[in-house]
């Protein structure tokens, strides 16, 4: 870069799984895109790491293919509270268990095969009439697009930052040398912690621990899951733990004047649903449109309809978290009726409508939730 000026359509602060699948879309449409982050590949990241069907569908679209051996079909979720147990599987597609690290490679190698300029190692120090600013010199783009995710600085540059109620949330991820036990990510519940375990790999599984409070240790977590620790007994380590926190983020608006925000970077609420990775496509497929149209107005419209179904079941979750009587409720409900289970899984997969649920479900659900039980 060397302190010259140049001229790029678009420029993107961050090359992760938003970052990068923002400039795959704009590259489909045959605008130029620099992507820079501060970080080198392959970049890790604190994630559960399962993909819905949604965002597999859409990864596939830009043309990134994890190969097969080095990633997991998920068949759907399971929900574990002691003696209840509640599954369902995705209807149409398979989700997608995958190290972030496999991922990144994937991405990034897709997106120097279709003439993306990647840059890593730099960090973006702000913003300028030109473009943005690094330690080399400015970088002159049309528009600029904040993929530097949750604790974004390009969304406080650019006015776009609201502080964020509600109690503090945390997560934290190991992964475990052991073969997957299953083909579902298991979600395992309990009091103020939730785990999940996704299948990533032939002989490894991440396990990712999501709570409310302060900041604490994976292992006094795990500890909470004692199921969970019987099935782990004796499997190594094998990563160290990474933690990230507090989860929920906040704005004001995802696009002002020629700056756009994607990703976490975006606005996040919480990792409890697990599609942090599909909604960032889904986002980057509207923004690259919006950039071809000139209009991030458009594109501020479309991500507040893409979120409102996903921030609307978080709410519910965290909701249900935080009661126990109401979580035991739910998952009752929901172990004898594995075709409601089935239908409210499509619906957040966006394979099925809201209005697909029907009144009939919905009143089974309600039933469910009010119906009284021992604790
Ligand atoms: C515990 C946990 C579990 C989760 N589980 C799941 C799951 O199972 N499924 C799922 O879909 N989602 C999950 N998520 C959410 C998912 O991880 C995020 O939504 C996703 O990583 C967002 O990607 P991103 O590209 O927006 O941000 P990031 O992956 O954080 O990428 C941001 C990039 O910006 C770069 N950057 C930052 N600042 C600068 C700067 N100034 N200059 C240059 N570069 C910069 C960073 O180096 C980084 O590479 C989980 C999240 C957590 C915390």
């Amino acid at each position: 870069m060397g302190g010259r000026v140049a001229e790029r359509e678009v420029v993107v602060v961050g090359g992760g799984p938003a970052g990068l699948a923002t400039a795959l879309e704009l590259r489909r449409r045959g605008i130029s895109v620099l992507v820079i982050d501060g970080s080198r590949p392959p970049i890790d990241k604190a994630c559960g790491e399962g993909i819905m069907p949604d965002g597999v569908e859409r990864l596939r679209s830009m043309g990134v293919e994890p190969l097969q051996d080095e990633c997991c079909e998920i068949r759907g979720i399971r929900y574990l509270e002691g003696e209840r147990v509640a599954e369902a599987a995705f209807s149409t597609l398979c989700g997608l268990g995958v190290r972030r690290t496999v991922l990144h490679a994937a991405m990034v190698e897709r997106a120097a095969e279709t003439g993306v300029e990647l840059v890593w190692g730099e960090k973006v120090l702000g913003l300028c009439a030109e473009g943005v600013m690094t330690a080399q010199g400015q970088i002159s783009a049309s528009w600029i697009v904040g993929a530097d995710g949750l604790s974004s600085k390009v969304r406080h540059w650019a006015g776009l930052e609201r502080s964020a109620k509600g109690p503090r949330r945390f997560g934290v991820r190991q992964h475990f040398e052991i073969e997957p036990w299953t083909d579902l990510v298991e979600v395992y519940w309990g009091s103020e912690c939730e785990a999940y375990v996704t299948p990533v790999g032939r002989c490894e599984v991440g396990v990712a621990l999501l709570w409310s409070g302060e900041k604490a240790n994976f292992g006094k977590l795990l500890g909470r899951h004692s199921e969970l620790v019987r099935r782990l007994e004796g499997a190594r380590p094998s990563s160290q733990a990474r933690g990230l926190g507090p989860l929920h983020r906040a704005v004001t608006g995802v696009a002002r004047r020629r700056v756009a925000l994607v990703g976490d970077a975006a606005g996040y609420r919480d990792a409890i649903t697990g599609e942090g990775l599909s909604l960032a496509f889904h986002q980057a497929a509207a923004l690259a449109a919006a950039i071809e149209n000139g209009d991030l107005r458009e594109y501020d419209g479309r991500v507040r309809r893409l979120v409102a179904l996903p921030n609307a079941l978080i709410a519910g979750l965290l909701f249900v978290e935080r009661h126990p009587a109401l979580r035991h409720r739910l998952i009752g409900t929901l172990a004898e009726a594995p075709d409601l289970f089935s239908r409210l899984l499509a619906i957040h997969a966006r394979e099925q409508p809201l209005a697909s649920l029907g009144l009939g479900a919905t009143a089974r659900l309600a039933a469910g939730l009010l119906r009284p039980t021992s604790v």
